[in-house]
């Protein structure tokens, strides 16, 4: 029953999600490009298991205290922008983490190529800063979908211009230059830019964001 109820969510969560932006890529490109469906096939068995990663975690609505769950959420932002930035900078964590980087066009379903071991320290973490927060542990697995809602949007091949918000806050165009190649890593934060401002490794295009 629970593992019905499981691949349920997956398949719904996959259909909304493949409906959504393939038409929001269809409609809005940045560039031109056709939907790789082998790739979000791929990305759609490697969501399974990253799913299943959250769904170790503890679920139990519980009453939090709003001020709290704040906090943790800052927590859980500064040690994935941590985390992120070790797996860029460490041999035995880049291992993983190649598998986000390859060198295909950025698409939405590029949120979804994720090393399930990368999917084990992300929710790791985020469930150790929600217990140096004090917020409840089940808010960790609201955390991680949360995050993995926001950053299908980062990835996705739409229309997004480079505007002042990106030095506030993670956007598709923020994120794009995180996944240029071509240049030193920067831009590791999921949601939270000021981050990278605040520990100097983020880049834009600073001659249209004042
Ligand atoms: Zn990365
Ligand atoms: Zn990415």
């Amino acid at each position: 029953m629970v593992i019905a109820r499981f691949a349920i969510g997956w398949a719904v969560f996959v259909a909304w999600t493949i409906a959504i932006f393939t038409l929001l890529e269809a409609c809005a490109p940045r560039r031109r490009a056709a939907t790789r469906w082998r790739a979000v096939a791929g990305g759609a068995a490697l969501l399974a298991i990253d799913s299943v990663v959250t769904r170790l975690l503890d679920h139990t609505p519980t009453s939090a205290d709003l001020a709290r769950v704040a906090v943790a959420w800052l927590c859980s932002e500064l040690l994935s922008y941590g985390l992120h930035r070790a797996m860029h900078r460490l041999p035995v964590l880049w291992r993983f983490h190649r598998l986000h980087h390859t060198r295909e066009p950025l698409a939405w379903h590029v949120a979804w190529r994720i090393h399930p071991v990368d999917a084990a320290l992300f929710a790791i973490t985020t469930t150790i800063a929600c217990a140096v927060a004090g917020a409840p542990l089940a808010t960790a697995a609201w955390f991680i979908v949360a995050r993995r809602v926001w950053t299908i949007v980062l990835h996705a091949n739409i229309a997004w211009p480079a505007t002042a918000l990106d030095l506030l806050i993670a956007t598709p165009s923020f994120h794009a230059r995180h996944h240029d190649e071509d240049h030193v890593p920067a831009n590791f934060a999921s949601t939270f830019a000021f981050l990278d401002r605040m520990f100097g490794t983020w880049r834009g295009d600073l001659a249209t964001i004042r």
